[in-house]
């Protein structure tokens, strides 16, 4: 899909060229466009503007001009938005072979330029019949005009992997249920040796007493799953970094049923588990050198006779015992039992579950940035050190020890809802978390609000999964 060449000869369907008012002002521009640039220029029809896409022929070459605006006003987010358009714009549609040249060849400006391409262009397309298919970007090839080196393939590979998420949270719930997931993991991991698995199907899960995780998928026709991928990817240590992804396959909230206009999309409730498959990807795309346990919680909360009912009281795999508030808070649930489960039995130095948990993320931070709550000071600032790197946007919300009083239960020692009247929705999910990881440093993505565009775009990613927080992880495990 991506090439790197050596630089732009326009000899291809089409060449998009970024250009900043500085640069055009300059006339610093490729030779073969500069007589065009300055008719354009002349004629004040093309001034580089942010936005601005201008479109010109040149033999059989149709170039995109693009203006980027003010080189000292221009940041990576909108290098990223303004490409994506340009590729995206009814100019290119139909045609496959595309040169891009960045307004400057800098690690971060190429780096944008790919995940523009790569993520910018994802479109979820395997339900369109042919003859719209063949219209949509997939297939295209991007010619960059950059030297190629590890870190641009790198970048590649990350992107790729957050688009492996993508395709798992798009596709329809009865087809990416537990079963398939369990697949999708043993074929990224193969015969890899780093690797080794553990699988607790219902059998092992009665055995051990994940009753939580149970109880979500008890209204199911599907098994429920904890699956459990230990990667050794530094022999020299003894020390694990726990990733859980909340993987629920379909969400109708089970007997607190979601009401129309809320349950469309819960297909994407699993948008932790598949970020977890991504993160797999690319620890051994990238080969990176951390020690890994990687957990998948996958459970369908479904309806039906013997669907787990508000009021029931539940013991945990920690031997705390659960009231059930609300069925619709079953993330939190499934969650608990393989934290604790992972922090008992492998002993991480650190666990950090992602979760489509709270609706009231997109309360307090928006659509744009996803929550982030930790029990640990220093975990949490090198995870906003690599949400500031890879612009996968994380906001850091309070954790602190009075907030065990709004999860009180009076019949149980703990409630899946809080006492707040919906006030502060994330904190209070994230301290019912927060209570099974028995004091091991912790952190707690909620990307409820960041997961899923609902329709057109946001920032550089089109409608359907967006794979937040997948670039913020690998970075971190990356950068550990
Ligand atoms: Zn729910």
């Amino acid at each position: 899909m991506i090439n790197f060449i050596k630089q732009i000869n326009f000899n291809k369907d089409a060449a998009v060229i970024l250009l900043t008012e500085e640069l055009l002002k300059q006339g610093c521009v490729p030779k073969g466009i500069k007589t065009q640039l300055s008719i354009l220029g002349k004629s004040q029809q093309f001034s580089a503007e942010l936005g601005q896409i201008f479109p010109v022929v040149i033999d059989k070459t149709l170039l995109l001009i693009v203006g980027l605006g003010k080189e000292k006003d221009l940041t990576l987010t909108q290098l990223r938005i303004t490409l994506r358009n340009a590729l995206l714009s009814s100019y290119l549609k139909k045609l496959q072979n595309i040169e891009i040249l960045s307004h400057d060849n800098s690690k971060e400006n190429i780096s944008s330029v790919i995940e523009a391409v790569i993520l910018g262009t994802y479109e979820w397309t395997k339900y369109l019949t042919k003859d719209k298919k063949e219209a949509k970007s997939s297939g295209k090839k991007y010619f960059i005009a950059a030297d190629k080196n590890k870190h641009f393939d790198d970048i590649i590979n990350i992107c790729e992997g957050v688009n492996i998420a993508r395709d798992l949270i798009n596709d329809n719930a009865d087809t990416i249920n537990s079963q398939y997931l369990e697949k999708s993991i043993r074929s990224i991991i193969k015969n890899n040796k780093k690797f080794s698995l553990e699988v607790l199907n219902e059998k092992e899960l009665k055995k051990k007493g994940l009753n939580l995780l149970l109880a979500v998928n008890q209204g199911s026709n599907k098994d429920a799953k904890l699956i459990i991928a230990k990667y050794k990817g530094n022999p020299k240590s003894k020390d694990y970094t726990a990733i859980i992804g909340k993987g629920i396959t379909f969400d109708t909230g089970g007997l607190n049923l979601k009401p129309t206009g809320r349950m469309e999309t819960m297909r994407q409730d699993m948008s932790g588990a598949a970020s977890v498959i991504a993160l797999i990807n690319n620890a051994i795309k990238l080969d990176i050198k951390q020690n890994i346990i990687f957990a998948c919680a996958i459970a369908e909360n479904a309806i039906g006779p013997s669907a787990y009912k508000p009021g029931d009281i539940i013991k945990s795999y920690s031997g705390k015992t659960v009231e059930i508030g609300n069925t619709d808070a079953e993330g939190r649930l499934v969650l608990a039992d393989a934290i604790s489960y992972i922090v008992k039995n492998y002993k991480p130095q650190e666990v950090i579950d992602i979760a489509t948990l709270t609706g009231a993320c997109a309360v307090a931070l928006g659509l744009d940035y996803s929550a982030l709550v930790s029990n640990n000071d220093a975990l949490a600032k090198r995870l906003i050190t690599a949400s500031k790197e890879t612009d996968d946007r994380a906001w850091r919300l309070p954790s602190y020890p009075e907030l065990k009083d709004s999860i009180k239960s009076k019949i149980a020692d703990i409630k899946n809802t809080s006492n707040l009247k919906g006030a502060g929705g994330t904190i209070t999910g994230a301290e019912f978390l927060r209570q099974f990881t028995d004091n091991t440093p912790w952190a707690h993505l909620d990307i409820a609000n960041t997961a899923w565009v609902d329709n057109g775009s946001r920032m550089y990613f089109g409608a359907g999964a967006t794979g937040s927080c997948i670039r913020l992880l690998t970075y971190y495990l990356k950068h550990k």
